[in-house]
This record gives structure tokens, C-alpha cells and sequence, in this order.
């Protein structure tokens, strides 16, 4: 059995079991939203947001992408967070990376890349130029690219942190609190970088 049929055998299971479980769950759904979170992660298959959080459906608005970047002149990012603080009201927005991401690993071998993945981690690749001294004591390579991790994590924050939505937020007394988590695979566990 292919993958896809897989998916909707299991869709049918869940739907009907949490039916069953709670009888309005659906239509208080197809109601509309209102998440208390925006999540900018990662696409990794190891790293979704609804299984790390144990979140239902409607608590976390998400954006993810490769190495949990965003960018001034990509469009999908700034329009996921204008919704998300401007329509939606979000109180907190979430970077989140994680350990053993192939994103950071590949950002910092860029030249062995091409297309559009190699534009998407042109950022990462200059972080990691700037903060070369930094990461060069760091003890094995594993190390290294978890600190490389944490850093891109800190300069997407830092550039939420200053997104005009996030700014006029702020100004009108409803700040939007900015987090930087790193999941760590190894145990599951999320850190708080503490921004
Ligand atoms: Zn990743």
C-alpha cells in the first residue's frame, strides 16, 4: 500500500473516532480560528508542531520551511505573520529550530547547492561566515551545527521582532510576545533560548 492511502485509512479512523469522542469537535471548528501561537519551523518530517506541542487542531497558526528561515522579500513568510498578528490577534510567535536540522548542516557547504535552496540559505551561510571564530572552538561537528542553530534561530526572532505588524503591535499595547525554542531530537525536548 502506497503512503497516500495510508493517509486517508488513518483520516477516516481519526475523524470518525473523534466524532465519536466529541460530538461538536467539528463544528466548532469549521467556525473559524483564533490560535494563541504562530510556529516558525522547520519542514523536517521529525519536527511538527501539532505532535511537539500536543496541540489540537486550531491552537497553533504554523509557517515552516526549510532551516525555519523568513525572509523581507518572500512573500509566504510576510504574509503568514501579517495574518497571524494582524487578522488573527497572536500573542506569541514561536522560532523554532532543532537539533540535527539538514538545513543548517547544508547552509554552511553552500556551494555544493544550487536553485532556489541555495538562495533560501544564503542568510544562514553568512551567519555562519560572520560567527566562524564562535563556532570554531566549539568542540565536534555536531556541536558546531546545533550553535549554528541556535544563531539562525536568534536572527529570524530578531527580524520578527522588528516586522512592522510586530512593531505596531507593540505600539498600540498588545505586544506579541517573540520566543526562541530549539527541539531537541534526541529526547523530544524543547529549550527555551530565553530571548
Ligand atoms: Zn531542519
Amino acid at each position: 500500500m502506497t503512503y497516500s492511502k495510508e493517509v486517508f485509512r488513518k483520516n477516516e479512523e481519526w475523524a470518525k473516532k473523534t466524532a465519536n469522542l466529541r460530538e461538536d469537535f467539528f463544528k466548532e471548528l469549521s467556525h473559524g480560528q483564533k490560535p494563541d501561537l504562530l510556529w516558525i519551523g522547520c519542514s523536517d518530517s521529525r519536527v511538527s508542531s501539532s505532535t511537539i506541542a500536543g496541540s489540537e487542531l486550531g491552537q497553533i497558526f504554523t509557517l515552516r520551511n526549510i532551516a525555519n528561515c523568513i525572509a523581507p522579500d518572500d512573500i509566504n513568510s510576510m504574509s503568514v505573520i501579517q495574518y497571524a498578528v494582524h487578522a488573527l490577534g497572536v500573542k506569541e510567535i514561536a522560532v523554532v529550530g532543532h537539533t540535527n536540522c539538514g538545513g543548517i548542516k547544508a547552509s554552511k557547504d553552500i556551494h555544493d547547492l544550487s536553485g532556489p535552496i541555495k538562495h533560501w540559505l544564503e542568510p544562514v551561510h553568512q551567519l555562519y561566515l560572520e560567527n566562524l571564530d564562535e563556532i570554531n572552538v566549539i568542540e565536534g561537528e555536531n556541536n558546531k551545527l546545533n550553535h549554528l542553530c541556535e544563531l539562525n534561530v536568534k536572527r529570524v526572532a530578531d527580524i520578527v521582532s522588528k516586522l512592522e505588524w510586530v512593531v505596531a503591535a507593540k505600539n498600540s499595547g498588545n505586544p506579541v510576545h517573540i520566543h526562541g525554542w530549539i527541539f531537541n531530537l534526541e529526547d523530544g525536548t524543547l529549550k527555551d533560548l530565553k530571548l
